[in-house]
């Protein structure tokens, strides 16, 4: 079972990173970010709901998120693991994982709370970050919103880092090099931590 986690401010590259990782891991990769997308593109009541606060750059609200979350967890291809892009993003998503996994334990009879999950904290100076947005030109990649989101990162996201340190769950990689150099090092992490 590989559980992984991808952390990092918008820009480090997750998105990326996390679709190779999950081709080689043959696990899913679930960005929410992609989900809430193709829900706003569909005008899904999620997506009409999700839409305002995407524009601003804000977190759509936990309640919308965490039922998403959960029914793309309940499908099958994700029983064997997943990959987790931009979720969690703050302290009561985290608690919401948690709870997941420690259900999971109660279910299978797996050793130590938590004990399969690896959180990635990828690395980028702020300088780069904002030159990678800029660059990529996605609808909500202009500079007002860039600066909200940055600060929502913040604000709310950064926090995890600690969360998970203290659960001896992080490994922080440097994101700031070229994309394969990125991809060699992730996998040499996620190679490391597999139990044999
Ligand atoms: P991303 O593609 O991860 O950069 O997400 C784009 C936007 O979707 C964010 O700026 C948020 O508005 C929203 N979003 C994505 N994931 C979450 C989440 N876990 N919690 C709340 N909002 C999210």
């Amino acid at each position: 079972m590989t559980q992984i986690i991808f952390l990092g401010p918008p820009g480090a590259g997750k998105g990326t990173q996390a679709a190779r990782i999950a081709e080689q891991e043959n696990i899913p990769h679930i960005s929410t970010g992609n989900i809430l997308r193709s829900h706003v593109a569909e005008a899904t009541d999620l997506g009409i709901q999700a839409k305002s606060y995407m524009d601003r750059g804000d977190l759509v609200p936990d309640q919308l998120i965490l039922d998403m979350v959960r029914q793309r967890l309940a499908e099958d291809d994700a029983q064997t693991g997943w990959i987790l892009d931009g979720f969690p993003r703050n302290i009561a998503q985290a608690d919401f994982v948690q709870g997941l996994l420690q259900q999971q334990i109660t279910v299978v009879g797996a050793t130590l709370p938590g004990n399969d999950l690896l959180v990635i904290n990828l690395e980028v100076p702020d300088e780069i970050l904002v030159q990678r947005l800029l660059a990529r030109g996605r609808q909500d990649d202009n500079e007002e919103t860039i600066r909200r989101r940055l600060q929502v990162y913040r604000e709310q996201t950064a926090p995890l880092i600690q969360f998970y340190q203290d659960q001896k769950q992080l490994v922080s990689v440097d994101g700031d090099a070229s994309m394969d150099v990125v991809t060699d090092k992730l996998l040499d992490v996620i190679a490391s931590t597999k139990v044999p």
